[in-house]
């Protein structure tokens, strides 16, 4: 056998897998078919913590309020940034209460704790710049943000500290069931391996796919949605202390949140097709009047509310498969990746590692230092002394940092998402090709291999001259 297991796919859900996993003495590779992982997360650098209080299924509930109980102690034990943030569900209209309603007596229920329903004037004890028309409200205490994609690096180089075997740019074409385990078909290679742990979204392999016992996801979600937001440039302690969410009768649910880093996003849920003016207007019932000229960005995803499903009932042959696409997959990452381990750990005869290293190698933020502790990074290192993003303060020796960390960045994109750089109010035109210059300088690169994201997206498509640097 070539490998113990093999993970398919390098999203956050892989990468926590992988983590997991490298605790114990297996053989384990990951494969993944961009050059970077945690390629899908969405690129705006904070997302909601939540607590299980808002989704209709029960099992998607239960693993966000495990996942958003094991949080603290992982972002701890990783550095990355996160923010226990109380959150208030509010409604305006008797329909929207009636709605609250519900959800709190869910909420209770479930067993979720630190929820409570509170009506009237204490509303505005807890977040005063609420408009009046606010009547009845959901307030939790244990919700949060988190920087998703440092969540994500984290799990993977650990996992790849512990000999975990990162396969980029190679795609999964097809997975067959042998006598003793399994044959993965890349389009690079062809594997051999006792289980399979496949995070690809969709059914797209025809393994099991007659079996009767298997789990189908009959409560797909069908209805067409999208996820419309902004980064607006205000703090957001201008507006409010705690996240806000506006359950709304026509279906379009609002939000207002805080990133990491203090500044302000509004977000809505909705079926409809909206242009950016109609949305600015629309978050005014929110967050009052805005100045157009103060968005920073504006993002369009599709939303996703599958309930997420473990499926290992094919364990018996060695196979689980990750199910479902959710808006609250971040949250519920640490407990799915340690019920998958469970499941494995329980299946193989396998012990825990005694060299397991359990930490992240450290790397610095040059904007959150004193200058006493700028100077002396200078002292040892003087690329940490050149700015190359002027807006966020990103240094030369932070982005060489990303390129030559474990699973190092290899694209545009992996330069900005580790380091911030080019995410300020000149949208990298001051920096992005000095970005381009120093990842084909450290890579080995021309400048016109130096790619965005994927293999077609080149940022310098041809040399006009035979210059040797940009
Ligand atoms: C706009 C937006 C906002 C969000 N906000 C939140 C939030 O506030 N809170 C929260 O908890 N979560 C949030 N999420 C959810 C979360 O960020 C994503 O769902 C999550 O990143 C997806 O992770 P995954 O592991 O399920 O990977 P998936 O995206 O499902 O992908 C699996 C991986 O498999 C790879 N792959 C696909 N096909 C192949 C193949 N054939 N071979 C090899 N590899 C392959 C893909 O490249 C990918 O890396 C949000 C998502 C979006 C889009």
């Amino acid at each position: 056998m070539d490998y113990d297991i093999l993970i398919l796919g390098g999203d956050i859900i892989g990468c926590a897998i992988a983590y997991e996993l490298s605790k114990y003495n297996l053989n384990i590779a990951l494969i993944e078919k961009d050059y970077d992982i945690a390629d899908d997360i969405a690129l705006i650098n904070t997302e909601i913590i939540y607590n299980g209080i808002e989704t209709d299924d029960s099992i998607t509930s239960k693993l966000e309020y495990e996942g958003n109980i094991m949080m603290d102690k992982i972002t701890s034990k990783f550095n990355i940034p996160f923010k226990r943030m109380g959150s208030l569900m509010i409604a305006k209209t008797k329909e929207e209460e009636i709605k609250l309603d519900k959800i709190y007596k869910r909420a209770v229920e479930r067993g979720i704790k630190d929820v409570y329903l509170i009506q009237g004037m204490s509303v505005f004890d807890i977040e005063p710049k609420l408009g009046e028309n606010v009547t009845k409200a959901i307030y939790s205490k244990n919700t949060g943000v988190i920087c998703p994609y440092d969540l994500a690096l984290a799990y993977g180089e650990i996992a790849f500290d512990n000999h975990v075997n990162f396969k980029l740019e190679e795609e999964v074409l097809e997975i067959k069931k042998s006598l003793k385990g399994f044959n993965v078909i890349t389009n690079k290679n062809k594997f051999t391996c006792k289980i399979v742990i496949n995070t690809i979204p969709g059914e797209n392999y025809n393994i099991y796919k007659d079996r009767k016992d298997r789990i189908v996801d009959k409560n797909k979600c069908k209805k067409k949605r999208y996820l419309k937001y902004f980064l607006y440039n205000k703090t957001y302690n201008n507006f409010y202390s705690n996240m806000i969410f506006n359950l709304s009768d026509d279906e379009d649910n609002m939000y207002a949140i805080p990133t990491v880093s203090g500044k302000t996003i509004y977000g809505l849920n909705t079926d409809k097709d909206m242009d950016n003016t109609k949305l600015i207007n629309k978050a005014s019932s929110l967050l009052g009047n805005l100045n157009k000229d103060d968005v920073n960005t504006f993002y369009r995803s599709s939303f996703y509310c599958d309930p997420i499903v473990i499926d290992d009932s094919c364990i018996d042959t060695g196979y689980i498969k990750i199910k479902g696409k959710h808006y609250g997959i971040v949250t519920m990452t640490p407990a799915i990746a340690q019920k998958v381990c469970e499941t494995v750990v329980g299946n193989l005869n396998c012990k825990l590692k005694k060299d397991f290293i359990d930490k992240r190698r450290e790397y610095y933020r040059f904007k959150e230092l004193s200058n006493e502790e700028r100077q002396n990074i200078i002292e040892l290192d003087n690329r940490y002394g050149k700015i190359i993003c002027v807006c966020e303060k990103i240094t030369e020796g932070e982005i060489i940092d990303a390129i030559s960390r474990p699973l190092g960045a290899r694209t545009v994109e992996g330069i900005k998402r580790r380091t911030g750089a080019a995410f300020g109010k000149c949208k990298g035109s001051q920096c992005l090709n000095k970005i381009v210059s120093i990842l084909a300088r450290e890579t080995n690169k021309k400048v016109t291999e130096i790619v965005k994201d994927s293999k077609k997206s080149k940022i310098v498509p041809n040399r006009i001259k035979e210059f040797d640097s940009m």
